[in-house]
Order: C-alpha cells, then structure tokens, then sequence
C-alpha cells in the first residue's frame, strides 16, 4: 500500500497551543513527540483492538466493495481525539487493497489543492481527510459532485474569457474524520453513505493496547500494570500508548525496566495523573468550578478563561471523559458538577453539609 503525506506541516498545525507535553501526559490531542506511535499503528482490522461494532459493519462494507470490484462508499468517523480514526482509515485502505492518501480540512486552502489531489487518485484510492470541519467552504463545494458523481468542475483562465472545464474523475473512496460531527454542513454530512461514530474504550481494551504496545516496543509489563496504565488513559488509546512509554522510563530506574501494578502506581503518582486518568489541569479545572460558582453551571468561555486553555479543547480533549465517568454535565446554560466529582475530589457538596 502507497502511503503519502499531502502536507507535512499539517502535524504542526495541529499542535496545541499553549499546552506542555510534559504537563499534558493525558491530552489526547496528536504532538510532533507521538511521532513513535506509528510502528504501534494496528494494520488490519482483527489487529485493531475493540469498535467491534464498527468493525464488524466496516468489515462487510469493504468484502462487499471488493467482492463487487467497485470502490467503498465514502466513510465518516467521528469521535474525540486519540481514539484510532486515523488508524481505522489506514486500515480500511489496506483492506481494500488500494492507496491511501492523507490531507487534512485546514491543509486544503484552496479549490485547486484539493483538485490537484482528485485527479491524481488512482480507481478506488481512499482519500482520508482528517477535520473535515474545517475544510474552507470554497474547497467544501469542489467536494460535492467529486463525492456525489465523481466529477469536478474547474475554473480555466480569469474575468469573462474564464471557461469551466468538466473533468470526470475515478471512482475513490472518502474517509472524513472529525472531533466534531455536528460542525458538519448538512450537504456534507448526507454525502457519507457510512457514519462510524468511534467510543471511548474501556479499560480491558486499553490493557489489551497497552499490552500489544510494549510487546512491540520490546517493555516488559504485566498484565496488572497494563491494566492500571488502561484506567488512567480517559478511554484514549494514543494517551494509553504515551503513559506506557513514560513509565518505562521510571521503571527502568524503579524496577529494572518491568512494568507491573507498583511501578506503574507509583509512576502515574510522581506524573500526578491520578487512579480515573485526571491530571493537575481537570482538577484545577474542577475545583474552579466548585469554588468560584457553586458548581456551576457555569459558560465554557468562563471555564476557558478560567483555566487559560482553549474552549474547543475543553470540548473536545476534557469533557468527553469527564461526562462519560459522571463528573460533568453540559445543561443550556453551562457546565455543571456532578456529585461523582465532589466525592473524588473530597470536597462536601453543599447541599449535602448540612447532611454531615
Ligand atoms: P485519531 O486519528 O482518532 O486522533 P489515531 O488513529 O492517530 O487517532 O490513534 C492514535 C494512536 O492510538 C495510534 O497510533 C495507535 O497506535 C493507537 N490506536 C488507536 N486505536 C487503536 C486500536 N483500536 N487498537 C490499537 N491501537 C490503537
């Protein structure tokens, strides 16, 4: 399988603004420093640990196509960040058999980049856009009938003697990821004939990752210590794959190099991440909450503001976590508290003091 990289700034682009990897052990969001993860990347579908849902449809999806020589209808993955979208993409072009072809929504600036990239497809190549969100909405329109009737109209030559050239094009397969499927316009969405939506994993799932990483990687690690990387990793398999390669380091100094439940406990202690996967920033986050408005609820702007990071990542990096363990809530008029949270931190809720 040809694999090429459209744009090589487009990783950078990607970074987070103001976050230090260091402090961020559990931001899910993709560094220039996760570069490493790629010989972890699952290269078929039955090496790609849990979405067995998505598998399993994906996996008659692609038969299907194939069986018929035809290309696979376009596919939309959507879920937050580190969760194997990228992955699962990669994966869906091996399959296939074809090319895969990687560009991003923000790299595609102009109609002409993404022409360029259309008519050099090769018949069924997968073409893989990841946030898709935020394709400009002049590209967004090239986007249409190449999906729809694989053809695209280009613009030849400016002012009146401008003449629109029809250029069919050959058959390919979309795969769209976004954190965000709701920022989708609605001509877009519709074009995707399969919408995966990615969850977050549970912990036997991640412990399963972790395990297949370190063999990889050549770590030794326990079945107890795989487990108690998982439950700190947020249901995210690129933070679960970050922990085990952090904590190697303080095994090798700790444990000669062994990776069991102590290492791995007193580790994630010393990395401040907590036994749920909360790092110093959620609880900062938390406890602002809680002591500055109640609990809430309480504008993600504000909590923005509050914890000097941007709403888009408390949207798509912290609350997707924080809602699935019951420590969040998003209501019409803000980000609430949950009970779950009070107790975890050990802070009475007040309207329980009196209860005390
Ligand atoms: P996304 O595109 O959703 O941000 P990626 O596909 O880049 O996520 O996945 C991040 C990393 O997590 C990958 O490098 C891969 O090693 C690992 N990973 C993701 N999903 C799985 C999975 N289902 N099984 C094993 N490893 C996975």
């Amino acid at each position: 399988m040809d694999v090429s990289w459209e744009n090589n700034e487009y990783f950078s682009q990607n970074e987070p603004s103001t976050m230090d990897l260091e402090d961020r052990m559990v931001s899910a969001d993709y560094h220039e420093e996760d570069e490493w993860e790629n010989p972890l990347r699952p290269q078929t579908l039955s090496e790609y640990i849990g979405q067995e849902k998505n598998k399993e449809n994906l996996s008659v999806y692609i038969q299907a196509a194939k069986q018929r020589g035809e290309s696979l209808d376009h596919v939309l993955l959507y879920g937050p960040p580190g969760l194997g979208k990228t992955t699962l993409a990669q994966i869906i072009a091996r399959e296939l058999g074809v090319n895969f072809r990687i560009t991003s929504g923000p790299a595609l600036e102009r109609p002409g980049d993404l022409a360029a990239l259309l008519t050099s497809l090769e018949p069924n190549d997968v073409l893989f856009i990841d946030e898709i969100h935020r394709l400009p909405r002049t590209v967004e329109e090239i986007l249409y009938p190449a999906m729809e009737d694989f053809s695209i109209d280009i613009m030849n030559g400016k002012g009146a003697g401008a003449q629109a050239i029809h250029l069919p094009l050959d058959h390919f397969t979309l795969v769209g990821a976004t954190t965000r499927a709701g920022q989708l316009s609605a001509p877009l969405r519709d074009r995707f004939g399969v919408v995966l939506r990615l969850e977050l994993y549970t912990a036997e799932e991640l412990s399963q990752i972790v395990e297949r990483s370190a063999r990889i990687l050549g770590i030794s690690c326990s079945h107890g210590g795989a487990l108690e990387l998982a439950t700190r990793s947020r249901g995210t398999p690129r933070i679960a794959n970050r922990l085990l390669k952090r904590v190697r380091d303080f095994a090798q100094m700790m444990n000669n190099g062994m990776i069991d439940e102590k290492t791995a406990k007193e580790s994630l202690t010393r990395l401040e991440i907590d036994e749920l996967g909360l790092d110093k920033t959620d609880r900062r986050m938390l406890k602002a909450m809680i002591e500055y408005y109640g609990g809430g609820p309480v504008g993600l702007e504000t909590i923005a503001a509050m914890i000097g990071e941007e709403s888009v990542t408390i949207e798509d990096v912290y609350e997707p976590y924080l809602m699935q363990i019951g420590f969040l809530s998003r209501t019409p008029r803000g980000r609430l508290v949950l009970p779950a949270a009070y107790k975890h931190l050990g802070i009475a809720q007040p309207g329980q003091q009196s209860l005390l």
